[in-house]
């Protein structure tokens, strides 16, 4: 009897050895605070990513959580269509790096747009094809074809880093030019846009041909390695991206907004784009905190300037006031506040003034050597 119990009593006890480990492990984003302007939501874009598919270092997955992670809207997976390094160990299909990141994207708010990067010798050069539809119809040698191909499915084609390998300005014996091919792509409407910053090097020459040609501006990671071996987020780095000015925050939308040409490059600390856009962007990050001021006659005063948005501006006087001095350079830090000094040229100087001080934001990139000229405005009254 006593055996029996014993029996019973280590059958009911048995603990299962295997159970599913569910892990949660948290990961946090990176807001990137910069205003939304002209009615349009400020999206945050890179349209030239590579992973395991291609010569990138990471399985597709991890674009998503990285882009997340750096606080972008939407990324474009965009592997090299004639350059598999991984071919003995992954399936040709040349939609699969996409599919897998836009299954993981769903549980993260993600855009990721289906693309392609045709890669030839230059010229012509690489090319990425956005918003196709079947990659595999583009597997081809035949550089225009494939163009022609992405084209019929809706593509939006740009012309990748013209300068690669040479982005210094200005360029002595630069073998890059715009091509007869390129000419011909853009007489034939196959031609959307160029990468005017590729990776950390921006091209003047570039951004000029844009202008001129009525293409859109665009900058990109064109990333290989994880994002964090190549950039130090703990110094505030982030990622060479597109700002894309769009009606709502999806993919329809970025396409629409890519064709009208709203976009903005950022990198490092520097805006390039329209006068348009980096004037309302300014206007829009800043606020000024006493517009009105009263002071003692022959005192030196000050204005408060805010910065709201995570754009640094490096502010360079572009004018001279006859009758105040005022700060020659002011740097408004990101989410800080500056302060701008003022002081009559003359000790006896009395009664109202509006002040109207000119500046240059050095690091607002209107014209390839240009920056946005803008003014700050002061009621001043001295007693
Ligand atoms: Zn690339």
């Amino acid at each position: 009897m006593k055996k029996l119990n014993q029996i019973t009593f280590i059958s009911v006890f048995i603990i299962p050895l295997f159970s599913i480990q569910l892990t949660a492990q948290s990961i946090s984003r990176k807001e990137i605070k910069i205003p939304d302007i002209l009615g349009f939501k400020t999206l945050k874009c890179d349209f030239h990513t590579h992973t395991i598919f291609s010569d990138g270092d990471v399985w597709p997955t991890i674009r998503v959580s990285e882009a997340w992670k750096e606080g972008l809207d939407a990324i474009a997976i965009t592997d090299h269509l004639e350059y598999r390094p991984h071919q003995g160990d992954l399936v040709k299909n040349f939609n699969r790096s996409y599919e897998i990141a836009k299954e993981y994207s769903k549980d993260f708010g993600i855009i990721v747009i289906k693309g392609i990067e045709i890669t030839q010798a230059m010229p012509p050069g690489h090319f990425n094809l956005l918003f196709i539809k079947d990659a595999n119809l583009l597997d081809t040698l035949d550089y225009n074809a494939a163009i022609k191909e992405g084209k019929k499915q809706g593509a939006f084609i740009q012309w990748n880093h013209p300068f690669w390998k040479n982005p210094v300005f200005p360029r002595v014996n630069s073998k890059v030019e715009w091509f007869k091919q390129q000419k011909e792509l853009y007489e034939n409407g196959l031609l959307d846009g160029i990468e005017i910053v590729n990776e950390r090097d921006y091209y003047p020459d570039a951004f000029r041909w844009c202008k001129e040609k009525n293409l859109t501006i665009l900058g990109n990671s064109d990333i290989h390695l994880p994002t964090g071996y190549f950039y130090d987020f703990s110094k505030d780095q982030h990622r060479t991206m597109t700002l894309v000015f769009a009606e709502n925050k999806s993919e329809e939308a970025i396409k629409e907004a890519l064709t009208a040409h709203r976009t903005v490059v950022f990198f490092s600390d520097t805006l390039i784009g329209s006068d348009r856009f980096l004037r309302e962007i300014f206007n829009k990050s800043i606020t000024i905190n006493e517009a009105k001021l009263e002071k003692e006659k022959g005192k030196l005063f000050y204005i408060m300037i805010t910065n709201n948005s995570d754009i640094p501006y490096s502010l360079i006087a572009n004018g001279i006031d006859k009758d105040f001095e005022f700060s020659t350079d002011v740097y408004l830090p990101a989410r800080s506040t500056a302060r701008l000094g003022i002081k009559p040229k003359k000790d006896d100087f009395v009664g109202m003034r509006n002040l109207i001080l000119p500046y240059k934001v050095k690091n607002l990139i209107t014209e390839p050597f240009e920056s946005l000229k803008m003014e700050i405005s002061v009621g001043i009254e001295m007693k």
